[in-house]
């Protein structure tokens, strides 16, 4: 029998077998140019992170919360500074009682939008929850049913912007543009703030006071800059993506013009309290502590994103971003064509959980979807997706959106163990393995 290191000795006991370890230790050694031009930016956001906190005077106080109305919540009120001092915005909303993502982008649009206004995406279908907000599908409370219209303009099939149909779809009803910075569950590019930058110029070129929302879920922290250093008025996420660092337990942010946010703050809690209430509980020490963890998380994912991308191309499938193109977000799309193998592929990332890797995960109808789902998500915070998680839907073209790994190392071991199910199922051969790389 072949020497084996320590290291290869504890991934054969954990089930990736060597011809996997070695594929992936050959797809490694490529890559370690990219992984310290990630390194960089993480050391460029942890600093700026860390100014925004001593600016802001962070005191111990800081991390112990209120109960009840929560007037003058000296920790809630300190850190929505820091996070408008982060995002470069006159304000910031930053709270437990925001649910999850769609929440806080319900909000966003739901306080600036008035009966009779328009909202417009000029990059195509909104991620799927949000169709549901806006009325695309018909559904209780949603923005239709109070008599805001929608518009949307696709990307072009090269993905670039179709300026002539944005020019078209802004009008003098058109109140809002929304624009999501990440794929979500398609396989488009992802926008880079550069180029979320440019589609804001030109929008505002057409119509200086329309209002540019960025859906910046995933987004945070990937790049040295953020949308709204490009002129976006909010930008808009989960806490229990990027920005909480693994650490915040709920949550979602809007960061933005002080009009914007007060709007927000005003349909949060009501007309006439706005921020002045909202109990934090025990929230804040995680809510810090996971936003200065954010930019080293973040680039764990995005080294485990990379990775993903370069395992999974040389072995003949279609990957989102590609191998070698910078990345915007931290999601990687891995396209299967094969619904047998989303599946094996999320049970491979379940197989790697630190939470629940004994169990398995099957396609279901989740709410706010439109087709069934299978996640992966064995994570300490249910449902998190910064920390190793995996999305299915099952239709076509049967594509997995891959994310997260509070670590690098456990993104890596999830990774491996997705390929490990690919080949115990026979998907994946071990002469390809050999062969590829
Ligand atoms: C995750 C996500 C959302 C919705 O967030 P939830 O917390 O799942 O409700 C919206 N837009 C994008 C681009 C996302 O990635």
């Amino acid at each position: 029998m072949d020497e084996m290191t320590q290291l290869e000795q504890i991934y054969a006991s954990m089930g990736i077998e060597k011809a996997v370890y070695e594929y992936g230790g050959r797809i490694l050694q490529k890559l370690e140019g990219r992984f310290r031009e990630t390194d960089r930016t993480a050391e460029y956001n942890q600093l700026k992170v860390l100014q925004a906190m001593q600016k802001c005077r962070v005191s111990e106080a800081c991390l112990s919360g209120t109960t009840g109305y929560g007037y003058n919540d000296l920790g809630r009120d300190t850190l929505e500074q820091v996070y408008a001092n982060i995002f470069h915005t006159e304000d910031a909303l930053v709270r437990p009682q925001i649910t999850c993502g769609t929440h806080a982008l319900a909000l966003a649009l739901m306080s600036c939008l008035r009966p009779g206004d328009e909202l417009f995406s000029p990059v195509g279908k909104p991620y799927d929850t949000l169709e549901e907000v806006i009325g695309i599908r018909p559904s209780r409370g949603s923005l239709k049913e109070y008599g805001v219209t929608y518009r949307q303009t696709d990307l072009l099939p090269d993905g670039g912007f179709d300026y002539e149909g944005i020019r078209a779809g802004i009008h003098e009803r058109t109140r809002l543009v929304t624009i999501q910075r990440s794929k979500g569950y398609q396989t488009r590019p992802t926008l880079s703030v550069e180029r979320i930058g440019e589609l804001i110029a030109f929008i505002k070129q057409i119509k200086p006071d329309v209002i540019c929302m960025v859906d910046n879920c995933y987004g945070e922290f990937v790049e040295d800059r953020e949308p709204t250093d490009v002129g976006a008025d909010m930008a808009v996420g989960s806490l229990i993506k990027n920005p909480g660092g693994g650490l915040a337990p709920v949550g979602g942010y809007i960061v933005g013009r002080k009009e914007c946010v007060e709007n927000a703050a005003c349909r949060l809690t009501s007309p006439g309290l706005a921020k002045e209430v909202g109990a934090s509980l025990g929230v804040l020490k995680d809510f810090y502590q996971g936003l200065f963890l954010a930019p080293t998380v973040t680039a764990s994912a995005l080294k485990g994103a990379v990775f993903a991308a370069n395992l999974y191309e040389p072995l003949g499938f279609g990957v989102v971003p590609d191998s070698t193109e910078m990345r915007h977000d931290i999601i990687q799309a891995v396209t299967f064509n094969d619904p047998e193998a989303v599946v094996a592929f999320c049970q491979g990332i379940q197989a790697a959980a630190p939470v629940d890797s004994h169990v398995t995960p099957q396609p279901w109808d989740m709410p706010g979807y439109d087709s069934q789902v299978i996640m992966a998500a064995g994570a300490f915070v249910s449902g998190s997706s910064i920390e190793l998680s995996a999305d299915g839907p099952i239709r076509p073209p049967y594509a997995v959106y891959f994310q997260g790994g509070l670590t690098w190392q456990h993104a890596k071991f999830g990774i491996l163990k997705s390929l490990q199910a690919l080949v115990d199922r026979g998907i994946v051969t071990r002469e390809k393995l050999s062969a590829a790389g």
